[in-house]
């Protein structure tokens, strides 16, 4: 294991324009340096020391093989003519060795148990450790979907339990639990929709109208559906045009998706107005409700006319998310909508709860359109999201959506004196604050002030979106953050909005202190090396 190269160390050398303050490893004492795996592990290792497989019983043969042709044999009889031919060519490790891999990569990260995470939109707060406990129960943790009903009354409590508070606090007349994240959650609204219009024979309606202000989920969702999707404008103000959504309606639009409140970080005041002129119009009225944590237990999406909505329980009722999953987010239905919500869904016959997989005539759901998911969901994210719910209360979740207010506007009104924000005099925003890139200086834009905020240990907040603001800063702070946490992210950001309105050039090629130094984002969108390829022999030797 003496060996430089397979253990993985390589000396550096500082790149042009580093410091020169380069150590043998490349390491910076607890910042430790990693290379792939593929680098550092040899296709000739492995950390496990198996027998090989032993052949089956052959009938009328001689019983077990000897060892050394078992592998042979047994490859022959199970595999068939699948047998792998080539090396697998995968890096082998040693226990130490790959645990010390991940556990490194594992510090390079960013994590909400680190620090605050200000991605606008995203939520990422924090997920008290009670929702966990919970979910790692045996009885929810281990339970097989196909379990039968009789065995599994707790589970699906917990279910009906947790669709009950959904329809509660959002006003709504029935909610469908299955679908797996909030993406999943609009197309389920959107096909309830089509659905809807293709029982009352209005197959002509095929246009869905998106304001500027939507998620951008949200146009996605509607083409995946088929829908055609347009564009409705946005005020001065951030709001959606209500002259210009009013205008657009007629016998082609099958209705709206809004998301509210919107992705300036606003609430729409004009909702219920703009259902009226929707359903006047034969249309149906999608909102996203991904950022229910701004209104919960203060507004009801259902006193705003709104026909169906989803809920992101991984932002709104605290369950993990990021890095791609899981997620889970149910979707809440008016009653014009709710015969045609999706299957199967949990229901509670005297004290029995039961499993509807099928259409049931003269009762809800008697048109369904269909299943999400082979299952029921995310049972782990309904068990914490349940936690969190009973753990706060009604009153606690109402203190959740001042909090995520309160937070968000003491950073608006603590960073509007040095970055533009574009509609800070429209009164105070919602969950998240949004800035502008107007006012820095010719050269510097919205990714300098990002990079910087990394150098000073901070994911960066949502960038260049919403499209509506030029270079926007869209900051999500989360109602789980103490003052003290805001204090210090605000003094962060102010001094490196301060740099970069200063025209220090250092901010230009920030971050300097992360393990990656500025990258190449549009070549990695554009083109992005997915497969490891052996470095050339001649690179190699280098
Ligand atoms: C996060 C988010 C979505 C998408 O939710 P996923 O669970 O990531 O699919 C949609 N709309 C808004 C406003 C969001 O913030």
């Amino acid at each position: 294991m003496s060996n430089i190269n397979q253990s993985g160390w390589r000396p550096t050398t500082p790149q042009a324009g580093e410091a020169s303050d380069g150590t043998f490893t490349g390491n910076r004492a607890l910042m430790l340096e990693e290379p792939l795996i593929f680098e550092i592990g040899s296709t000739e290792t492995t950390g496990v020391d198996f027998d090989p497989p032993r052949a089956p019983a052959k009938a009328g043969g001689q019983g077990e093989s000897a060892r050394g042709s078992g592998l042979l044999l047994s490859q022959e009889h199970r595999l068939g003519n699948l047998t792998r031919e080539k090396k697998i060519g995968l890096p082998g490790l040693s226990e130490p060795e790959a645990v010390r891999h991940y556990t490194r990569l594992s510090r390079q990260n960013y994590a909400i148990d680190l620090g605050l995470f200000p991605l606008g939109s995203c939520t990422m707060k924090h997920n008290p450790r009670l929702n966990e406990r919970m979910a790692r129960l045996p009885g929810f943790a281990d339970l097989h979907p196909l379990t039968p009903v009789d065995a599994c009354q707790g589970a699906f409590e917990v279910i009906h339990q947790l669709a009950h508070w959904l329809v509660t606090l959002t006003g709504m007349h029935s909610v469908a639990m299955s679908p797996k994240a909030g993406a999943h959650g609009e197309l389920c609204g959107v096909l309830a929709i089509r659905a809807a219009l293709d029982a009352k024979g209005e197959q002509a309606r095929k246009v869905l109208l998106v304001p500027e202000s939507a998620h951008g989920t949200n146009p996605a969702t509607a083409a995946f559906a088929g829908f055609s999707v347009e564009d409705i404008p946005a005020t001065e103000a951030g709001r959606v045009n209500l002259e210009a959504l009013k205008a657009r309606l007629g016998p082609d639009v099958a209705g709206v998706m809004i998301t509210n409140p919107n992705t300036c970080g606003l609430f729409e005041p004009d909702m219920k107005a703009i259902s009226d002129a929707v359903h006047a119009a034969g249309g149906f009225v999608y909102c996203d409700g991904a950022n229910f944590n701004a209104i919960v237990g203060r507004v009801r999406p259902g006193d705003l006319g709104i026909d169906a909505m989803h809920i992101n329980l991984h932002k709104t009722f605290s369950t993990p998310h990021g890095g791609g999953g899981p997620g889970s987010g149910p979707v809440v239905f008016s009653e014009a909508l709710t015969p045609y919500a999706p299957l199967p869904f949990v229901e509670k016959q005297g004290d029995h709860f039961v499993l509807v997989e099928e259409e049931t005539a003269g009762e809800h759901h008697a048109s369904s359109f269909g299943r999400m998911v082979a299952f029921h969901g995310q049972m782990g994210m309904f068990t914490r999201a349940l936690t969190y719910i009973l753990s706060h209360g009604a009153d606690g979740l109402r203190q959740v959506a001042e909090d995520s207010v309160l937070n968000a506007n003491y950073i608006l009104r603590s960073m509007e004196d040095v970055l533009d924000a574009p509609f800070a005099k429209s009164g105070p925003c919602m969950h998240e604050a949004i800035f502008s890139d107007k006012g820095l200086p010719e050269g510097f834009s919205t990714i300098d002030v990002a990079k910087g905020l990394i150098d000073e240990g901070f994911h960066p907040m949502t960038v260049y979106f919403p499209l509506v603001v030029h270079g926007a800063m869209l900051v999500e702070p989360t109602e789980t953050e103490s003052k003290a946490t805001l204090d210090q992210f605000i003094g962060a950001f102010r001094s490196v909005a301060e740099r970069a309105k200063g025209g220090d050039l250092a901010i230009k090629t920030a971050p300097h202190f992360a393990p990656r130094r500025r990258l190449d984002e549009t070549l990695a969108a554009r083109k992005p090396v997915l497969v490891y390829k052996e470095p050339q022999r001649a690179e190699a030797a280098e």
